[in-house]
């Protein structure tokens, strides 16, 4: 909220949101909703007690924020807390698609509305989706703990933009995006389901001109002028945080414990505690509550004399005027969380440093590190790094002091939270979505079907996996469900068509799966084939040289031991590396490698090394699909030649020059092909529209 505020009138804005109670009274709801639109332009979702619990203490609170911040001794989970985040997000989209016009942006805020993007891009309403999470994403080695893993990342990958304070955030969410839903990464973005999402990072600011104009008031001079007086002849150590077990507050008191029992000056020093309660009703945070408080009573007791105390200790909000006043006295500011999405405190407190007072003591493990790396960086996990840190800034030159705080300064006002805002929703509205910016079909989908309408005798050359059937993760799953069936049923039924069936697979599959079909199987890209009727198969071209099979093999049964979860196939004319159950950024890595290997090795080889999808194959040249579809149809009287693929082997087809042909590219690569569907599914159902027009004008 802290940075949300101020960032109004640069956008025309409508803000749908909890209002954050249940309230339950019909009467108070709608005083509730009239003053909230009226007053405000706000659109308030009204929770029930039970979504309260379910949704916002329950799956929001003790499940995905520890989760999140690294603490999975703190995560709980409960499988109706899920089905409620759900719901809830669900109501949220509802009122988005009420309010929202086409082509409106969307700013999704936080790990509370995970699923929504994913929820609104179904509903095809042409938004543009962002997200932000002001949290940290955490390691994948974290994450994958998380029982509902794959449908919050799912969600998320809805959106058209998703922000993150820091690379290393974006890294991790990446990388979890890779391994848990198999989808394609790039640097930038990740594309999954026929939809692009773009990651960017963006660093979120404080309210600065809230705080430089606070900083010119009469109520901050003597605000300012009242804490002078009362901590005159004093050090001042401020902390501000939430009470949260994020922050790591226990472990500062006992590097302050430490810290008192030698530092020669310790009455001289006074910390000033500003804890601010936070979600009371989850029992992590009461506990939390009574071990600090327990810490500061210790303290106090042991380190305070008649005339001092050292730690004040304020478990409540205070005011901006005086926080503004206390920061802008303190010597050092304590800012050691344990992790934290970015941490506001620290450059709150640089900027309402202009003069370069000051000196920032900041964990390593804020998201604000990456940016205010001037400050004095301690490690919360290391107690001694921690006192270290405390003396080194209380004793630190005034000189050095200067140059680290104005150089802290100038960045926190400059990249303040309008920065931020600005910049994210600027390449939110430079997203467009992805179907404009593919290539252009050549040809319609209408004339391809004129043509199919007046054609006599078609033959129709079909890729198996990625294009009649979707792509499995166990390639030995990828039968053929009733809509391919019924598919290759009504093309069985058609007079005057000629089905072959063209695929990398071997024999055996084909045969078990199609082998019932009046149709010409072509196994191996082209190597082997067995005629329509016959069950007998043979090789296109008998003299192919397959002489280097044996030394490839050879190297790669080295890559199978060295790549956990990769294995080898061989198949009569070619010989395929799998590596689809391997990690996938390594399995990657090692494909490289493979492929270097093998150019060196068998540069004088008549084979080609293919890099497909999640496979390299290494195949002899004088085989391919475009050599087969060439022999079956060059004596053949056909007025349509229709063929179509998925993957680059399938572009030896899509090469062919031929006036009869229609190629047809099933998925996003590029392609020589001259119409694309986005899935199976589609290509099924246009094929199937081509077989009810085939021959009806002729
Ligand atoms: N803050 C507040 N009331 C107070 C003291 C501080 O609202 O009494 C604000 C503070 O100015 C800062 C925010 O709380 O903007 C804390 O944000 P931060 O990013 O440091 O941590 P978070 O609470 O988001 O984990």
């Amino acid at each position: 909220m802290s940075a949300m505020e101020g960032t109004g009138g640069e956008f025309e804005m409508s803000w749908i949101g909890w209002p954050g109670s249940a309230v339950v009274d019909a009467k108070r709801r709608q005083r509730v909703q009239k003053e909230l639109r009226e007053s405000y332009g706000f659109e308030p979702i009204f929770l029930t007690q039970e979504e309260v619990t379910g949704y916002y203490q329950g799956f929001s609170n003790s499940s995905l924020w520890p989760l999140l911040h690294y603490r999975m001794n703190f995560m709980r989970y409960e499988s109706e807390w899920w089905d409620c985040y759900r719901q809830v997000n669900s109501r949220f989209a509802e009122a988005v698609l009420a309010d929202a016009r086409e082509g409106d942006l969307v700013w999704i805020h936080d790990y509370h509305l995970m699923l929504l993007p994913q929820m609104l891009r179904k509903a095809g309403r042409g938004l543009r989706i962002g997200l932000f999470l002001h949290t940290p994403f955490p390691s994948y080695e974290v994450y994958r703990c998380h029982p509902n893993r794959r449908e919050l990342l799912e969600g998320l990958l809805g959106a058209d933009l998703v922000g993150f304070h820091t690379f290393g955030y974006l890294r991790h969410f990446r990388s979890s995006v890779i391994r848990l839903l198999n989808a394609e990464a790039h640097p930038d973005h990740i594309a999954y389901n026929n939809h692009k999402c773009v990651m960017g990072v963006y660093p979120i600011g404080c309210n600065a001109t809230a705080f430089k104009e606070e900083l010119h008031t009469p109520g901050f001079s003597r605000r300012r002028s009242y804490f002078e007086r009362i901590y005159e002849g004093k050090k001042l150590v401020l902390s501000v945080e939430r009470l949260d077990y994020s922050k790591g507050i226990p472990q500062k008191l006992d590097a302050i414990e430490k810290f008192l029992e030698t530092w020669e000056h310790a009455s001289k020093v006074t910390f000033v505690f500003i804890s601010v309660p936070s979600r009371g009703d989850v029992p992590e945070y009461q506990q939390l509550r009574q071990e600090v408080e327990t810490r500061v009573g210790h303290i106090n007791g042991r380190f305070s004399t008649v005339d001092n105390v050292p730690i004040h200790f304020i478990h409540k909000s205070i005011s901006f005027t005086d926080l503004c006043a206390l920061y802008s006295l303190a010597d050092v500011a304590m800012v050691t969380p344990f992790v934290d999405g970015m941490n506001l405190v620290a450059k709150e407190y640089a900027a309402c440093k202009p003069d370069g007072t000051g000196a920032l003591v900041l964990s390593e493990f804020a998201g604000a590190t990456d940016e205010l790396f001037k400050a004095i960086i301690v490690n919360p996990y290391d107690l001694q790094n921690m006192i270290s840190g405390l003396r080194d800034a209380l004793t630190i030159p005034a000189d050095d002091k200067h140059r680290r705080m104005s150089s802290m300064h100038e960045r926190v006002i400059t990249f303040d939270n309008r920065y931020w805002a600005h910049s994210f929703v600027t390449d939110l509205s430079h997203v467009t979505p992805e179907t404009s910016r593919r290539r252009r079909p050549d040809q319609t989908e209408q004339q391809v079907l004129a043509k199919t309408a007046q054609a006599g005798r078609i033959a129709f050359f079909l890729d198996y996996d990625g294009t009649l059937k979707e792509l499995q993760d166990d390639a030995d799953t990828a039968w053929p469900t009733a809509p391919i069936q019924d598919l290759l049923d009504r093309l069985a039924q058609r007079e005057h068509v000629d089905t072959y069936i063209i695929s990398g697979r071997k024999p055996d599959d084909l045969d078990s799966w199609l082998g019932h079909y009046p149709f010409t199987l072509i196994a191996e890209h082209g190597f082997l084939y067995r005629l329509k009727g016959h069950k007998h198969w043979q090789p296109l071209d008998a003299h192919a040289d397959l002489s280097w099979k044996s030394q490839v093999i050879d190297v790669l049964g080295k890559f199978v031991g060295s790549t956990p979860g990769s294995y080898v196939e061989e198949k009569a004319s070619s010989v395929v590396w799998h590596f689809r159950r391997s990690d996938p950024e390594f399995g990657q890595v090692k494909a490289q490698q493979l492929i270097g290997l093998l150019q060196d090795m068998l540069s004088n080889v008549p084979v080609r090394v293919h890099h497909g999808k999640k496979i390299v194959e290494i195949s002899s040249l004088q085989v391919s699909k475009g050599a087969a579809m060439s022999y079956f149809t060059q004596n053949r009287r056909y007025d349509v030649i229709v063929c179509a693929g998925d993957d680059q082997t399938d572009e030896s087809m899509f090469r062919l020059e031929d006036e009869r042909l229609i190629k047809i590219k099933v998925g996003r690569e590029e392609t020589l092909a001259d119409i694309r569907m986005d899935n199976p599914a589609d290509f099924r159902n246009f094929i199937a529209s081509m077989v009810n027009v085939i021959g009806t004008s002729r």
